[in-house]
C-alpha cells in the first residue's frame, strides 16, 4: 500500500514537472513582435537638416541599430517597415501593421525647425481624445479595451523618456497627443519618437555619429526590454 502511494506520488510529480517544462518551452518559443518604423524613405526625404542631412537616412540608421541591439534576445522578433532607402506610403505601413500584428509599434522621426537652438526629443502617441467616454457602466468594458493600448503606450513612453534623458539630459519635451493615420482604428500600443533636431548643429552631430546612434538604439532597446 505504502509503495503504491509512493509510486503514485512519483507519477504525479513527473506530470507536474512535464507540465511546467511545457509551459516554459512555450513561453520561449512565442516571441513578441516589435515593429520599428524608420519614418520616410525613398523620394520622401523627411526634414533636411544641417549640412543637408536627411531625416530618412537617420531614422533608417537608428532603426537598423535597434534591430541589431534586440536581435540576440530570443524574446523578440524585430520587424522593420523598411530596411533600405525606399518609398513607403502610410497606407503600405498600415497594411504592414495589419499583416504583422505587432505587440508594439515604434516609429522613429527626426525633428526640424523652431530655429537652430531648438533641441531635445519629443514623444507622441495617438492619445485619448478620440476615445468615447462610457455612457453607462455596462459599456466600461468596451472603453477599457479601447484605452488599454493607450495606457500601455504611456507606460512605454515613460521608459523611453527615462532612457533618452541620459543621452539628451533634461531636453525631453514631454509626451504629446498626435494623429497617427497608419494606426487609426487599431489597438496597437504605438509611440512616435522625434529623436532630436537635425536643424540644431549639436544634435545633428549626435544624430549622424555612429557611436551616438548605437547609444540611442541601446536606450530604445532597453526601454522595449523593460516594457515587456
Ligand atoms: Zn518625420
Amino acid at each position: 500500500m505504502l509503495n503504491l502511494r509512493r509510486e503514485f506520488s512519483i507519477v504525479l510529480v513527473s506530470l507536474v514537472m512535464f507540465f511546467i517544462m511545457g509551459v516554459v518551452a512555450h513561453a520561449q518559443t512565442v516571441r513578441q513582435i516589435v515593429m520599428i518604423d524608420p519614418a520616410h524613405g525613398g523620394t520622401d526625404t523627411g526634414v533636411i537638416g544641417v549640412d543637408k542631412v536627411a531625416e530618412k537616412d537617420l531614422t533608417l540608421a537608428i532603426a537598423l541599430a535597434v534591430k541589431k541591439e534586440l536581435s540576440g534576445d530570443p524574446r523578440f522578433e524585430i520587424v522593420l517597415t523598411r530596411e533600405a532607402d525606399k518609398t513607403i506610403s502610410l497606407e503600405e505601413r498600415r497594411n504592414l501593421v495589419l499583416k504583422t500584428k505587432p505587440a508594439l509599434f515604434l516609429s522613429l522621426h527626426v525633428n526640424a525647425g523652431f530655429g537652430r537652438n531648438a533641441s531635445g526629443f519629443e514623444l507622441y502617441y495617438p492619445g485619448f481624445k478620440n476615445v468615447d467616454l462610457p455612457q453607462s457602466p455596462a459599456k466600461q468594458g468596451v472603453t477599457d479595451l479601447k484605452t488599454r493600448h493607450l495606457n500601455e503606450t504611456v507606460k512605454l513612453a515613460r521608459l523611453v523618456r527615462q532612457n533618452l534623458d541620459i543621452l539628451f539630459p533634461r531636453k525631453g519635451r514631454g509626451l504629446r497627443e498626435a494623429d497617427v493615420p497608419q494606426l487609426e482604428g487599431l489597438n496597437t500600443p504605438a509611440l512616435i519618437v522625434e529623436i532630436g533636431f537635425a536643424t540644431n548643429p549639436d544634435e545633428k552631430r549626435k544624430l549622424t555619429n555612429g557611436k551616438t546612434q548605437t547609444e540611442i538604439a541601446r536606450a530604445l532597446a532597453r526601454s522595449i526590454k523593460t516594457y515587456f
